[in-house]
């Protein structure tokens, strides 16, 4: 069966690896929860917001996304947000998301941390119920913050482990990266990993391939998220190449960050030809201009890909998962009986 390359893009099977669900505000539920709670936010009308998002770089978005994630504030808050991402998933064909959340950007707040995971976990059951639709979550560390912060949260958060162990699985990095090198965590990581966390953290989005290193070799990360800056480095290159370490790239997050000019020079085709495997994500989809299946657009269009290069990065997605196998290996097939039946036109 022939069909268009956005048609094929929209049906194909996939798995979302880096979505921070604070980071699926979008504008109106901002507007509706600040009503509700009664939280200012600065900005008068949704078009003041959208307007808003015209980014210089990484810390000029983080500046109005902790603004915005002031409008969050109760369970059934998380609940919302993360239901509506889920709704936006499964139309999209994600099978299986795995979901950064940042519970000190709201436990700061005073928001209880129970709130947070209560609200997420509600609507993931039931989307896994209702829809079959898969989900894991991660809970991540502020990289501005101190790693005693981070021992903190990483201790508040024990005591929901038991409730949440279908869900739960990892331990990430994220916020602002210059300066907050992944080093500086290298205690409560190995904490994490001594718990039995699976372990992920953003590195190389801004900063140097010697943060991708240090993701690597101190925190034992199984996944870099971003890892576009190893390029200039090619011994790195060759290591996540041999290593298969799976990178989660968002290319219209780096676009719209200015990490790179246009999506015609992003380096995830090169890397993805240099044996690198690559996945595609949405990373903070209304901030940045679209989901998962714009990312997967806007990078086809820009570079001619085939069904064949498109097939191979849904593959990866769900390869890198921290699903079980037997679950991976169901999702591959399901991929494989897709390309069988489809070419692009
Ligand atoms: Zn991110």
């Amino acid at each position: 069966m022939k069909t268009s390359l956005s048609e094929f893009i929209a049906n194909l099977p996939k798995a979302e690896l880096h979505l921070h669900i604070e980071g699926s505000l979008e504008p109106e539920m901002m507007f509706a929860l600040a009503k509700r709670n009664s939280v200012k936010i600065p900005f008068t009308t949704i078009d003041e917001v959208r307007a808003a998002y015209n980014f210089r770089d990484l810390k000029s978005f983080l500046d109005l996304y902790f603004a915005g994630t002031a409008v969050l504030q109760t369970e059934t808050d998380f609940y919302e947000l993360t239901k509506a991402y889920v709704e936006k998933a499964i139309t999209d064909n994600i099978r299986h998301s795995e979901l950064f959340f940042d519970p000190q950007t709201h436990t700061d707040r005073g928001v209880p941390i129970s709130a947070v995971f209560a609200g997420i976990a509600r609507a993931l059951r039931e989307a896994r119920s209702s829809d079959g639709f898969s989900s894991k979550m991660i809970m991540c560390f502020l990289r501005h913050l101190s790693e005693e912060d981070a021992f903190e949260t990483l201790q508040a958060a024990l005591p929901l482990r038991a409730d949440h162990t279908d869900l739960w699985c990892g331990v990430g990095l994220d916020s602002s990266e210059f300066g907050n090198p992944p080093k500086k965590f290298s205690k409560v990581f190995d904490m994490a990993r001594e718990l039995g966390f699976r372990i992920v953290a953003h590195a190389g989005e801004e900063g140097p391939p010697e943060y991708i290193w240090e993701a690597l070799e101190i925190l034992k990360v199984e996944r870099v998220d971003h890892g576009i800056k190893c390029e200039t480095d090619e011994r790195l290159v060759k290591y996540l190449a041999e290593h298969r370490i799976p990178l989660t790239v968002c290319p219209l997050s780096n676009l719209k960050l200015c990490v790179v000019k246009k999506i015609e020079e992003h380096n995830l085709v090169r890397l993805l030809r240099s044996g690198l495997c690559i996945t595609i994500n949405s990373d903070d989809p209304p901030y940045f201009g679209g989901y998962i299946n714009d990312n997967f657009i806007a990078v086809a269009s820009a570079f001619n890909l085939t069904g064949e290069d498109l097939v191979d990065l849904a593959r990866n997605s769900f390869r890198s998962s921290f699903a079980d196998d037997e679950q991976k290996m169901k999702w591959l097939q399901e991929i494989d009986e897709y390309a069988d039946n489809r070419a692009i036109d």
